[in-house]
């Protein structure tokens, strides 16, 4: 989508710190992080948000799911790690292109919201 940076930013076209990629999927670790370990994994196709990408591709949304458990595996998080995604404005989603958190590294907050 114009405009759109996690668009650019799956497309190569912004720079970031890749941590997975496949053909549906592409990780890389959040510019501000919120934990030891944070990344975020987005689908390459555009989708405003979770809302959006679970109503019009269900199938997706799982593989997001089960890949962003997988990256997890892969950075180490083996004491456990949250899965965030931020829908809409209450939920304060700043980048309208759905996007999974993965935090750990550490204990996290017992506060979630
Ligand atoms: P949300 O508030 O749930 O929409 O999360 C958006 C996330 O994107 C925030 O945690 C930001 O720190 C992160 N972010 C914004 N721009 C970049 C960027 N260029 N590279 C990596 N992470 C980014
Ligand atoms: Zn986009």
């Amino acid at each position: 989508m114009n405009g759109c940076l996690f668009c650019k930013i799956a497309a190569g076209e912004i720079p970031s710190t890749k941590v997975y990629e496949d053909e549906k999927f592409y990780s890389f670790l959040d510019i501000n992080p919120q934990a030891k370990v944070h990344a975020l994994i987005i689908p390459r196709e555009h989708y405003a948000d979770m809302a959006e990408l679970s109503k019009k591709d269900p199938a997706l949304a799982g593989k997001m799911l089960k890949t962003a458990c997988l990256v997890a595996e892969q950075l180490g998080l083996k004491n456990g790690f949250r899965l965030i995604t931020n829908t809409g404005a209450d939920a304060r989603q700043s980048v309208r292109h759905t996007h999974v958190h993965i935090l750990g590294g550490e204990e996290l907050s017992d506060r979630m919201g």
